[in-house]
């Protein structure tokens, strides 16, 4: 039996049943991750003692029948989500040798159920990119074509799942870092309502977009995982509250309505789009009309133009957030005369070109001469597609688009950063609009003989977490 192609649902029954151990779960991926990690690069580090060792608690946890959903489920963490003692750099230069002082709130949670750490996965640096190809330490491969990227910014995630050397992984997503992945590589990623999983203890890159959330093999696994995860944390001030507000929409205790109006945007489809995914994402959608959905037209007049305020908004929180980063504070420190000369030599050294391109964009939208016409604009026009969605929902409780322009693409393909930006075409509205949006694979396009892997992006209001698994489950069915 091959323990490294289960589900988190399959290998808990199993595990309970004492049909094999966790530690025997853990080896599995561990022997997998020394075969195939040298050249798929998911990985910057393995931990294999104290993986080893987690798992083992995890099998005292089962003999003492503690367990919870994730006991002895081996996962892979983006570099970007701090493990007390273990490095962080989100694949820079300028955190390569960073040890985190504490535990995400994430980690705390999964460290609360007994899952195993079995390494920190690979990234685009800060969290900037498509493919992973920003990595300050060579990018991950993608295990269908290794001629092609993973997708990223959380395409070490991906690689990770994708290859059988993680059962599940967590990512950060921005501006699409953990659908596009997903959708690069066969899986299932959910990036959560903005607000419902904790950020302490996340690497912040655009603090009113990121969301942590999870890659997995099915749809019934991301729940599983996102169930761990979210909740209310004081450490975030912008964790949403779990009950006891009458003006938030709240799940608990409320009966499930199955959702049955699935809204797609077509005028915004099909400009750039690559014919064969339309032909796919039409393929799937009537799939989804035979299974008794109805599927309305609608029209969002403001989305097309996400990925030109994603563009303004992200920069400016990226300059902001990185500027802690100065030699003194975390991290490489560059000697040099005077405070002013540490500062530019240290960032200068230690930041990757995207990271210094995404730092001077921001810094230009937020000077005073600009920031009028630039990021008060761009923030004006987000909120015009926050509207968009409000009104989507008033007819429709799901809205579906594909999750990418295209499959994965090859190395070096997209040197010009302009044409890496279009890959975040479909998925950075939903960042823009704090709502949650879930990538479930729906088949396959083929290039060069190689059937690459195409996902389906389902988008659903506000804490409608429930709307995507519903739907996503029905997609996986068909
Ligand atoms: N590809 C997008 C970017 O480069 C999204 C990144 C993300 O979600 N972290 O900004």
């Amino acid at each position: 039996m091959d323990l490294t192609k289960l589900t988190i649902a399959e290998a808990r029954r199993a595990l309970d049943a004492k049909e094999y151990s966790a530690l025997d779960l853990t080896n599995a991926y561990l022997d997998v991750i020394r075969v195939k990690n040298p050249e798929i690069h998911a990985y910057l580090e393995v931990w294999e003692e104290s993986a080893r060792a987690e798992a083992k608690r995890a099998d005292e946890m089962i003999a003492q029948g503690k367990q919870m959903p994730l006991t002895g489920i081996p996962i892979a963490m983006k570099d970007n989500i701090l493990i007390e003692g273990r490095i962080a750099s989100a694949a820079s230069k300028i955190l390569e040798n960073y040890h985190a002082s504490y535990d995400a709130t994430v980690t705390k949670k999964l460290k609360v159920q007994g899952a195993v750490f079995l390494g920190r996965a690979n990234m685009d640096e800060f969290a900037m990119g498509s493919s992973t190809e920003n990595s300050a330490f060579g990018p991950s491969k993608n295990p269908i074509d290794l001629s092609r990227v993973p997708g990223g910014s959380s395409g070490g995630s991906s690689a990770a799942v994708a290859a059988s050397m993680a059962l599940a992984a967590l990512g950060s997503d921005t501006g699409g870092s953990i659908r596009q992945p997903a959708s690069f590589t066969g899986l299932v990623g959910l990036k959560p309502t903005y607000g419902a999983v904790s950020r302490f203890g996340l690497m912040a890159m655009g603090s009113s977009l990121d969301q942590i959330g999870p890659l997995t093999r099915t749809t019934e696994d991301a729940k599983i995982l996102f169930d761990a995860i979210k909740g209310n944390d004081p450490q975030d001030s912008t964790s949403l509250p779990e009950t006891g507000r009458s003006d938030l929409p709240s799940l608990e205790g409320q009966t499930f309505q199955r959702p049955k109006r699935i809204g797609v945007p077509r005028s915004f489809l099909a400009e750039g789009t690559d014919p064969d995914i339309l032909k796919r994402f039409e393929g799937q959608i009537q799939k989804l009309a035979k299974q008794g959905y109805e599927i309305v037209d609608i029209e969002m007049s403001h989305v097309p133009y996400s990925l030109a305020v994603y563009y303004i908004v992200m920069p400016a929180e990226v300059s902001t957030n990185l500027e802690r980063f100065d030699g003194i504070r975390y991290g490489l420190s560059v000697p040099a005369e005077g405070i002013k000369e540490v500062y530019s030599k240290t960032r200068g050294a230690g930041f990757g070109a995207e990271a210094r391109r995404r730092i001077l964009l921001g810094t230009f939208v937020l000077s005073s001469g600009y920031a009028d016409a630039y990021y008060r604009k761009a923030r004006a026009v987000r909120s015009l597609i926050r509207d968009d969605f409000m009104k989507a929902f008033e007819i429709v409780d799901a809205v579906a688009t594909p999750t990418c322009p295209a499959p994965a693409f090859k190395f070096g393909s997209k040197s010009d950063p302009l044409a890496m930006y279009i890959e975040d075409i479909f998925s950075t509205p939903a960042n823009l609009a704090g709502v949650p949006a879930i990538s479930v694979p729906m088949g396959a396009v083929n290039r060069d003989g190689v059937d690459l892997p195409v996902g389906i992006q389902i988008i659903a209001p506000h804490r409608r977490e429930d709307v995507l698994f519903a739907i996503g489950t029905d997609i996986e069915r068909a």
